[in-house]
């Protein structure tokens, strides 16, 4: 396992970071429980929601070298790698501003005692994050469970390691103690072992369902708690009756963002019959007007995807969809670079029986089904074996929210494209993963809710 930056937009190889060796290993976790032991004496969080504070201001003032970290490591176009900045500042305020609250004891009404729960720390939270939102991904699991008192060890994907390494020295920087988190750039058996050691209480992981599947059963295997953010292919259902002018802000964003590298990116568009052709016409009219090239330079609205050969991956599944029936109404061409560059593609007749109908395409690539009315839209988008997010479109909101419930999915937006921000729940179902990230649900994912009953 090489942990390295390979710059997207031109191939090339900016920095090789030294493996961490099984002592580096041992020594986190050593501190990381020193410092649990040590935060379980206190009463309350301590100085712990200033020093969250701290580290929202820290990413506030260096936004730009944050940013720029971002777009080296994975590509990210600049004004969004500023946004997810912005974004994480936000998530460090929230369970600053809300530790008092998060952490109240809640009393339990019962007709023999007094009793309560009172919200705990476990111990080191073990957190495996990809690189698609690499600074994102780690605040979602970090700020609720430092005001919580988890320590945390973090094993990035191997692609991002500058990102790995500017949270870990922002954290720092802020003051908060020496364990609170430590960025190790460790191989599989080495994660295989930290999630066995009796000083991990648990272990939060986002990425594919492949490497989900394996973490989580190690974490079976040692009966610890886990939480898995996986996969998504969610659906963008249109009804007759959307709003047209709103639909074309919203729509191709909702797939091209982030280079189309997002769980929540809708990638299944669903269309009633009516719609469709005008539907598919402005989809091809937006991706047409996308504008690839350097990710730092604010005029490009494309960026590269995260590496060449997860480009070569998505350039394979298109090749497949193809030779299984599906048409290419748009793109899939070559595109003269070094870099890991996707032409923004839009494909159609995908039936049942094609191989990338259940897969998740990680990428510039639309797919659009037509139906021919809400109920096949419904079982359509319920065909699946993701459940994580979903959009409806249509100008009726009071049937748009009954049609949203019958979706199975963890999140489903509705006149809109999907968001996230500390106040909202994040997470899916099926083989999206389990478990929740972000509001007091993920704060309550590592804890331990402890009764006291006095009789
Ligand atoms: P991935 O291959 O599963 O990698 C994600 C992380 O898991 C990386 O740090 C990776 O390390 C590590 N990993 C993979 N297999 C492992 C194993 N057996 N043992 C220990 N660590 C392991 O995922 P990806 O393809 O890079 O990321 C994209 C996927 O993430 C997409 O499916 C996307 O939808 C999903 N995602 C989900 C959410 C959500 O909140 N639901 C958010 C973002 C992305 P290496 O890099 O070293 O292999």
């Amino acid at each position: 396992m090489t942990y390295q930056t390979v710059n997207p937009f031109n191939n090339q190889l900016i920095k090789t970071y030294p493996d961490a060796t099984d002592e580096d290993l041992e020594n986190a976790l050593a501190r990381g429980h020193d410092l649990y032991k040590t935060w379980r004496k206190q009463e309350g969080p301590g100085d712990r929601p200033a020093q969250l504070r701290q580290v929202a201001k820290l990413f506030r003032q260096n936004e730009d070298t944050l940013a720029a970290n971002l777009t080296l490591d994975m590509g990210k176009l600049v004004g969004e790698a500023r946004a997810e900045v912005e974004l994480c500042a936000d998530i460090a305020d929230y369970f600053a501003d809300h530790a008092e609250e998060l952490l109240a004891p809640v009393p339990l009404d019962n007709p023999a005692g007094k009793a309560y729960y009172v919200k705990q720390a476990t111990g080191i939270v073990f957190m495996v994050e990809p690189w698609n939102f690499p600074y994102y991904q780690i605040m979602r699991v970090f700020a609720p469970n430092f005001i919580l008192g988890n320590p945390m060890i973090l094993k990035h994907a191997s692609n991002v390691p500058g990102s790995a390494v500017a949270f870990q020295e922002t954290v720092t920087e802020a003051g908060a103690p020496e364990g609170s988190l430590t960025n190790l750039f460790v191989n599989y058996d080495q994660v295989d072992r930290a999630i066995a050691d009796p000083r991990v209480s648990g272990v939060a992981l986002t990425g594919s369902e492949r490497g989900g599947a394996s973490v989580a059963k190690s974490a079976g295997a040692n009966l610890k708690k886990s939480s898995m953010e996986l996969g998504g292919n969610d659906v963008f259902i249109v009804l007759d009756d959307a709003d047209w002018d709103l639909l074309k802000k919203v729509a191709p964003s909702a797939r091209l963002m982030n280079a189309g590298q997002v769980c929540t990116s809708s990638k299944r568009f669903i269309v009633t019959e009516n719609r469709y052709d005008d539907f598919v016409s402005l989809i091809v009219d937006a991706f047409s007007h996308a504008v690839l090239g350097d990710p730092s330079n604010p005029e490009t609205t494309l960026a590269p995807m995260c590496m060449v050969s997860a480009r070569d991956n998505l350039a394979k599944q298109v090749e497949n969809a193809v030779a299984g029936g599906a048409k290419v109404v748009y793109g899939n061409k070559p595109y003269d670079s070094p870099g890991a560059f996707f032409t923004p593609t839009v494909l159609t007749d995908i039936d049942r029986d094609n191989p990338v109908y259940n897969q998740e395409m990680f990428g510039p690539v639309a797919s659009i089904y037509k139906v021919a009315n809400e109920d096949e839209a419904i079982e359509l988008a319920n065909d699946s074996s993701y459940g994580l997010g979903g959009v409806v479109f249509s100008s009726d909101t009071e049937h748009a929210d009954a049609l949203a419930r019958r979706i199975e999915t963890g999140m489903t937006f509705i006149n809109g494209g999907w968001v996230t921000m500390p106040e909202l729940p994040f997470g899916g179902i099926k083989n999206s993963g389990y478990g929740r990230e972000l509001y007091s649900l993920g704060f309550d994912t590592f804890a331990n809710e402890h009764l006291i009953f006095q009789h």
